[in-house]
């Protein structure tokens, strides 16, 4: 078994929300710096910067002989606001996924002096342009659909950052459903010592937990801390233990 150090949860400049240096080879290379082997791009409600950042990853590593497995992901916003990642262990599968997906999305505009810009970059950091969309609005799908959609396109779906008092399925909907086999939840790496854990052992004696940091700023990106115990190091083994 081989430890694979990560950072899950990261956003680009794509989101309205993040910084516009959030590019793909700054990504790359502070998660690199900070000594992480795995990251995962999650945009709200689009995956339109994660080739990008899956293709500088692999220019970096030709260059410098460094390795970073990205896996394209996404965070979706449900219908009941109930944020959730969902990775894939690859691009085509990613994509797939976004299709079906796709009709969920809100036809709203963004409201740039509002909620920020949404810069779409190509792998070697040039803006190709702004996505028009608002990707804050939450998607018409529900949680539920939204579980089986993932596993229809057999990647990882993990509620996120649950401890959180807004956006989070404990907050949302109060309780993890129990007709669904949810295997991994995502609590925010600042949390992980406080009170919520003595409230929430059940949470963590029955699901994989995993910490991310939610980075919108390159300096947010988790350092090395967290890592998954895999069988092999690549983005199926990743994925296949998530699910
Ligand atoms: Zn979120
Ligand atoms: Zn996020």
């Amino acid at each position: 078994m081989v430890s694979v150090y990560y950072d899950l949860h990261i956003h680009t400049a794509l989101s309205p929300c993040a910084n516009d240096d959030m590019t793909p080879n700054d990504i790359v290379r502070m998660a690199l710096l900070n000594g992480l082997d795995m990251i995962a791009v999650t945009d709200h409600n689009t995956f339109d910067n994660a080739e990008s950042v899956v293709k500088a990853a692999k220019s970096v590593h030709a260059q410098s002989g460094k390795e970073l497995i990205v896996l394209p992901g996404i965070e979706v916003s449900t219908a009941e606001e109930v944020h959730v990642l969902c990775l894939f262990r690859d691009i085509e599968s990613a994509l797939k996924f976004e299709a079906e997906l796709f009709p969920y999305f809100s036809g709203l505009s963004n409201r740039i002096h509002i909620f920020g810009n949404q810069i779409i970059y190509d792998e070697n950091d040039r803006v190709t342009g702004e996505l028009e969309r608002m990707l804050i609005a939450p998607a018409s799908i529900s949680f539920d659909n939204l579980y089986l959609l993932v596993n229809k396109h057999k990647g990882a779906f993990i509620p996120a950052h649950i401890e959180r008092n807004s956006f989070s399925l404990l907050s949302n909907l109060g309780f993890l459903p129990p007709h669904l086999d949810i295997n991994t939840l995502e609590v925010s790496q600042k949390s992980t010592s406080n009170s919520f854990y003595e409230k929430n052992k059940e949470i963590y004696s029955k699901n994989k937990i995993v910490f991310s940091s939610d980075a919108h700023q390159l300096w947010t990106i988790s350092e090395r801390e967290n890592f998954l115990l895999l069988p092999e190091r690549n983005s199926g083994a990743a994925i296949d233990y998530l699910r």
